[in-house]
């Protein structure tokens, strides 16, 4: 077995938030025996889940580049409330035996492993350059706000006012309450609340395979179906990166259930708009694609919780 079976091909990308950024054109896995990471095609890198810092003596486009490129996508989907994921302590792990099946040295993986460790996400964390805030002013332009380049409590309640007014004035969800979930769209996890929407031919794909169905809620269907056609004149882009709508499991640290166990949430551009990229500073989920949610009453979670903006979810 091959702990690399896939050669990674990468696409230069171009400038994007003060660096260069390298997107994955083919899907690049690594299984090791205790677990196996496929990484999708389109997901972008720029090598920094490793401290910049070290780049100078490690060079994150080296020989550990597929370990490297194996941790930035665990970065980009550590777990969170919405998404039960690896924690960085695990991914930071992953890493580390990933580097020692590439044959890198035991004292150089050890220092990568140690500085990955010990650096914490902060002090890699990018700093706003001209070309975000020149995107982020744009988008204050866009909902209405004072374009000064800095999203904050301001911007953020100005872009959820923006979203609120193309909902239906009577939401057809429910709040995100248990109970209220419950009543509305069924037990969480009951195969029976569920259907298979047809998509086949609107470019939906999940890591790179053509998808015919999504598995949703029986509540959600018809809402959703107007969504993803929407999406497919608007964003293919988006479509082509789908991550999932049902999936039972509870949020993490809680008893209660993340919207995806009543199939009633859905993940778009999970490598960009992951849990620890906070929009939109750093993740890329355009406004017009909140908008396409918004008008059927979604909650966008990147406008409403500042991260995770891979996700949308039907509730009040
Ligand atoms: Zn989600």
């Amino acid at each position: 077995m091959k702990s690399f079976p896939d050669v990674a091909t990468l696409r230069d990308s171009g400038m994007r938030g003060g660096s260069r950024v390298f997107e994955l054109t083919g899907i690049f896995r690594y299984r090791s025996p205790e677990i196996e990471i496929a990484v999708p095609v389109g997901f972008v890198t720029d090598g920094a889940s490793v401290p910049r810092l070290f780049w100078n003596i490690f060079s994150p486009f080296g020989a550990y580049f597929p370990a490297a490129l194996i941790h930035d996508f665990l970065y980009s989907k550590l777990s969170t409330q919405h998404h039960e994921g690896l924690t960085r302590k695990q991914s930071d792990k992953i890493f580390l035996g990933a580097m020692r099946e590439l044959g890198v040295g035991w004292l150089t993986r050890r220092t990568i492993y140690r500085a990955v460790r010990l650096g914490g996400w902060a002090s890699f964390k990018k700093k706003p350059t001209d070309m975000n805030q020149s995107k982020i002013k744009a988008l204050q332009r866009h909902v209405r706000t004072t374009p000064d380049g800095f999203w904050g409590r301001n911007s953020i309640a100005a872009c959820k006012a923006h979203l609120r007014k193309l909902m239906p004035g009577i939401s057809p969800w429910p709040k995100a309450h248990s109970r209220a979930l419950a009543k509305f769209f069924g037990d969480a996890g009951e195969e029976s609340n569920l259907v298979n929407l047809p998509v086949a031919g609107l470019g939906v794909k999940y890591e790179g395979q053509s998808v015919k169905t999504v598995r949703c809620n029986r509540r959600v269907a018809e809402s959703l179906g107007r969504i993803i056609k929407e999406l497919s004149i608007h964003h293919p882009e988006v479509l082509a990166d789908y991550n999932g709508c049902f999936n039972f499991r509870r949020m993490r640290g809680g008893s209660s259930y993340s919207l995806h166990a009543y199939g009633a949430a859905i993940d778009f551009m999970a490598g960009s708009n992951g849990n620890r990229t906070t929009w939109p500073a750093q993740a890329s989920m355009p406004i017009t694609v909140m908008e396409i949610f918004a008008r059927e009453g979604w909650l966008p979670a990147g406008a409403f919780w500042s991260r995770d903006a891979m996700h949308f979810q039907a509730t009040k």
